[in-house]
């Protein structure tokens, strides 16, 4: 195994995802809904398939199939206040983990430091080290007295400005945020993305802004904001977003990075050396499904404004659920995922130590004698920062009610 690697060699989703299906748990792990992707979808996949050009099923355009930059740029470029170049601008990926690999690639020199605010998606951390990049960890910290209430907001878990300005230095190359966030839920505020604007500025940093939940809101007041639309923001930030996550179909692994001309050159030095091109099938799908969305896109009836409300219930139903078992929720403001505290019943039995953490040790008995899978949190934390997240674990709740029912009522008896 080359060096760069060494270190990286066990990862626990590989475990985690397994779990679910040799223990035959409900599974409110790995983030994926468990019913039909929206109808239109099916269809327009069938419409795909059928179609006679036959160059749907040949390698297409390197930077991304020409009607999807279409599509995307068409779709993205009110939302950007700008009009995206198509063929510059966009470049599309093996799904949204993909694009993070690119810029990450794309920009790190070994010994570059890149900043991660905690709790992070996971693969963030194993690509920097791979990219010979030095993670600086900063992290959200709920506000104390939401740590004690039986129920809080992802709202209240916040960066500390001062600490976040220590982490800046000569040495900063990118920092990387997401909002709407995953594992819990936040969305970050205009306050909150100018002051990491305002310090990407000052120290000459490029931001990666994963926001593949960006139309997973629920909150009027707490709307998405895209931090490449701040002042002086669009020239230093790659934006990052997944047709998985837009049309409730992760197998697509289908993604994309909209960017300006002059960082996406190097984004597409590293894509040429790697994939090359994206499958052109799954491409021409992606493209008749934001074709299809953009002329409705101001209507409740677009998939983008309605999925929310969609999800809007299932949260609220496990949220009241979990307060009522006792596992204290942090109600999520977007995504699809809820942390919760379930350290009372933990007891002594789940304690951390050399070889585990409580929260790992919680979930695997959790899965293996309850039948319910979930996943800890402290995945998306450094080792040394586990302390801060051993007390709770992750629940994916984007699910049919029918498994929600049965993931309850497990819940339920635990007590
Ligand atoms: N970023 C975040 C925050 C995620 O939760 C995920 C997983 N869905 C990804 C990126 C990767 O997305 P994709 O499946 O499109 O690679
Ligand atoms: N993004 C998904 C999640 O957080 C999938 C992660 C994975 O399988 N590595 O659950």
């Amino acid at each position: 195994l080359a060096k760069r690697y060494i270190g990286l060699e066990k990862s626990i989703w590989t475990e985690l995802n397994a779990l679910p299906i040799v223990h035959k748990a409900i599974d409110l792990g790995q983030g994926f809904i468990d019913y039909a992707p929206p109808h239109y979808f099916i269809d327009l996949y069938k419409e795909t398939l059928d179609d006679p050009n036959i160059f749907l099923h040949q390698y297409t355009r390197e930077m991304g199939h020409r009607r999807l930059v279409e599509a995307i740029s068409n779709v993205y470029s009110p939302y950007f206040n700008r009009k995206i170049d198509p063929l510059t601008e966009i470049l599309v990926t093996d799904g949204a983990t993909q694009s993070l690999f690119n810029c990450i690639h794309s920009f790190i020199n070994p010994d570059d430091e890149v900043i991660l605010i905690e709790p992070f998606f996971s693969c963030y951390e194993p690509m920097v080290h791979s990219a010979c990049g030095i993670p600086r960890y900063i992290a959200l910290k709920p506000k104390p007295e939401s740590i004690k209430a039986d129920i809080s907001s992802s709202s209240d878990w916040i960066l500390h400005k001062n600490e976040l300005e220590s982490m800046f230095n000569s040495r900063t190359r990118l920092i990387i945020i997401n909002t709407p966030n995953n594992p819990v839920g936040k969305v970050f505020t205009r306050n909150e993305l100018e002051h990491i604007a305002n310090l990407c500025q000052k120290h000459d940093v490029i931001c990666i802004s994963d926001e593949v939940y960006e139309w997973i809101v629920y909150d009027e007041n707490k709307k998405h904001i895209r931090i490449a639309t701040l002042p002086n923001m669009w020239e230093r930030t790659l934006t990052i977003g997944s047709a998985g996550k837009t049309f409730s179909s992760t197998g697509l692994k289908l993604g994309w990075t909209i960017g300006p001309q002059h960082l996406m050159r190097s984004c597409r030095v590293v894509h040429q050396n790697c994939v090359i091109s994206c499958p052109t099938i799954s491409q021409e799908v992606v493209a008749r499904c934001f074709e299809y969305e953009l002329k409705r896109i101001n209507s409740s009836k677009c998939y983008f404004n309605s999925i929310s409300n969609e999800f809007l219930e299932k949260r609220d139903k496990f949220v009241q659920a979990l307060k009522e078992c006792g596992i204290k929720p942090v109600v999520p403001d977007g995504g699809y995922f809820i942390l919760a505290d379930y350290s009372q019943f933990a007891g002594d039995k789940f304690q951390s130590d050399t070889d585990d953490v409580k929260d790992i040790k919680f979930v695997r008995y959790l899965t293996k004698e309850k039948q319910l899978a979930t996943i800890p949190a402290t995945i998306f934390y450094t080792d040394d920062h586990h302390h801060l997240a051993e007390n709770y674990i992750r629940f994916c709740f984007v699910k049919k009610d029918e498994t929600l029912d049965k993931a309850i009522e497990i819940l339920r008896k635990l007590k």
